[in-house]
């Protein structure tokens, strides 16, 4: 059995190292390859960028048959099939997309047996004519790709996963590989349950990202905020906004385009058409930034997008770590960039407030609105505290995220927040928070003169703090939820019981002194970090390298990223390879890719360092 496992492996590393050209697996990848590749099930719980293709992928290429893959969406199957193509590996899709022709066409490849892996949409795959087919063919596993769907609890369950029972039924000898990124316990038990694979071997890796700098920012203009923080950090490069409503996608990336930013929008108000050339552009072009609703990013493999900004508060830290996830599946330094506000939490109170649910379901929406402040207000770091929610523990602040970077001062905020608190008293409870500031800061607007609010004791008490740190202290408040807000859409402030201990004097109060610029200068910690940085001398040949890859894709159609990572640019920058067999010691060049381009690539780096000579 040993020396079975090690063959395995050996036969696993040789077709790694010859079809991707990487030197060896990443952490779980290996033992969930050797198992697979042994005939086993398994069930893999891997974050986005994990690396979760390559445990179907290569055992399907070890075992006899064709692997069927199933996957929930069309341009996940096209991108991956490409990127199959490129290495040489013999890869087609079934979608809707096809005519019957097309269709017919591949069917026959299968049976005929000249394809090593098939992708398709679980309706498809439960179609009588195609368990027909699979019943007469030789199948190397079934991958069930984004497993998640099967589960209720997930945030995108697809009736026509729960077909998939169908596999353990019919297929008793063909090992199911099922994988997904969301991991917490219900989902898990749903895809065990439904998928029949409750001796599978369960394969949890850890959720931490540690290529994605997290920052998160009072917002206050969040237009000016936005263009310095891409200017800054990320000229050039591709990113995706996230912004709650159409509208606001429309403003800002007129807003960006206006200034010299190649933007586009995405959002479910466009037509099919435009959503997909939208899209396109994103994952053809360089350095485009699409500012989207939610609506974006399912199924979105772009390796290279380095940055993800939230202009809105997202609903869950769930549905957070999900969008930012996207930022950087290659692994290199992406930054990650919340902008939220006062507003924001009040929006949110006052959605908990409105909410209809029963009493458990209005617990269950507080705890995640709870835990989504909790991470913008902290003054601990903010990897800790994302991975603590998802049940991980990291024994040290992570020295990558903006709190480490540049810890934050608190100051002592009890006087005035018990002013703050009275304040909400005296007025009746009856007010938001602008006009409870203008009596704190004395002003003596109508409204106050019409209430006769300049007569209360606590008018003009809070003169020495400006209205900004007033809105700050409030927005802390209204997080921490010492203060709550009404259902009557007006934002109109109470008292929560939770504050007595604070009024009555028995407890202090400190708060964040928030930085709302980006002084932080972003510091790596690890020397395994990838660093974006390029060396001046060094910037010809990147881009030069660039534009041939764009030239290469653009004659086939393909994304830039099926042609070559940035990441394997990056290394040619950085070992300059003269020869063939220099060439194919950089990651991500295998056999087929190493024919194809090496010598396109190899005369762009002759000549770069024929200029230096
Ligand atoms: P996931 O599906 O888990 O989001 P992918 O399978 O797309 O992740 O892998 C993310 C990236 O990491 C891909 O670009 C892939 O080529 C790369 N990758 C995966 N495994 C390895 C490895 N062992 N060595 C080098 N790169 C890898
Ligand atoms: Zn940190």
């Amino acid at each position: 059995m040993k020396s079975l496992q090690t063959d395995l492996l050996a036969q696993a590393r040789d077709v790694l190292q010859h079809i991707w050209g990487y030197d060896d697996f990443r952490s779980q990848q290996a033992d969930i390859v050797t198992r697979v590749a042994g005939g086993e099930d398994a069930l893999v719980l891997m974050p986005t960028g994990g690396g979760k293709s390559l445990c179907y992928q290569v055992p399907a290429l070890m075992r006899p048959g064709t692997a069927i893959v199933i996957s929930p969406l069309i341009s996940l199957m096209q991108d991956q099939v490409a990127t199959l193509l490129q290495l040489g590996v013999r890869a087609a899709y079934l979608s809707s997309s096809l005519d019957a022709y097309e269709a017919r066409a591949i069917e026959s490849q299968l049976l005929d047996g000249s394809l090593d892996l098939l992708y398709m949409a679980p309706e498809r795959l439960v179609t009588a004519r195609t368990l027909d087919i699979l019943q007469r063919t030789p199948i190397a596993l079934f991958a069930i790709d984004e497993a998640h769907c099967v589960s209720q609890w997930g945030h995108d369950f697809r009736a026509d996963y729960l077909g998939l029972s169908v596999l353990a039924e019919q297929f008793p000898q063909v090992p199911r590989l099922a994988l997904t990124a969301t991991a917490d316990l219900r989902t898990r038990a749903d895809i065990k349950r439904l998928l029949r694979l409750e001796h599978a071997e369960v394969y949890l890796s850890s959720f931490d990202r540690p290529n994605i700098f997290y920052r998160i920012l009072p917002r206050l203009n969040a237009l000016e905020q936005l263009t310095d923080f891409i200017r800054r950090e990320h000229p050039n490069d591709a990113g995706i906004v996230y912004c709650l409503s159409r509208a606001k996608t429309e403003k800002v990336a007129e807003a960006l385009q206006a200034r010299g930013f190649p933007a586009v929008v995405y959002h479910a108000g466009l037509s099919a058409q435009e959503r997909e050339a939208n899209q396109t552009k994103f994952l053809r072009e360089e350095g485009v930034i699409v500012v989207a609703t939610i609506a974006f990013g399912m199924g979105i493999d772009k390796p290279n997008v380095r940055f993800v900004a939230h202009l809105d508060l997202p609903k869950s830290l769930e549905a957070y770590y999900q969008e930012t996830g996207r930022a950087g599946r290659d692994g290199l330094a992406s930054t990650v960039c919340l902008f939220y506000g006062l507003q924001d939490v009040i929006k949110h109170q006052q959605m908990l407030a409105q909410s209809e649910g029963s009493e458990e379901h209005k617990r269950h929406e507080r705890r995640r609105i709870d835990a989504m402040l909790q991470l913008c207000e902290t003054t601990d770091c903010r990897r800790q505290l994302l991975l603590r929610y998802f049940d991980e523990h990291m024994p040290k602040p992570c020295g990558y995220c903006d709190i480490c970077a540049e810890p934050v001062a608190t100051w002592d905020a009890t006087e005035p927040a018990r002013m703050a608190l009275s304040a909400v008293y005296r007025t009746g409870q009856r007010y938001g928070v602008e006009y409870v500031v203008e009596v704190l800061v004395g002003k003596r607007s109508d409204r106050v003169l019409a209430n006769q609010h300049e007569q209360l004791s606590v008018f003009g008490q809070g003169q020495a703090l400006s209205l900004k740190s007033w809105r700050s202290l409030f927005r802390q408040l209204l997080a921490k939820g010492l203060l709550l807000v009404d259902a009557d859409g007006f934002g109109t402030l109470r008292l929560a019981p939770e504050c007595r201990p604070l009024l009555k004097g028995e407890v202090s109060l400190a708060l964040r002194q928030d930085k709302d610029t980006l002084t932080a200068q972003r510091r790596t910690s690890t020397a395994s970090r990838a660093s974006q940085t390029l060396d001046a001398a060094d910037q010809p040949l990147w881009l030069g390298l660039r534009a041939l890859r764009r030239e290469l894709a653009l004659a086939q159609g393909v994304p830039p990223y099926v042609i070559f990572h940035d990441s394997t640019l990056m290394a040619m920058v950085e070992h300059m390879p003269l020869s063939l067999q220099e060439m194919r010691l950089i990651g991500g060049i295998g056999d087929s890719k190493l024919s194809r381009y090496g010598e396109d690539f190899l005369a762009v780096i002759r000549q770069h360092v024929d200029a230096l000579a």
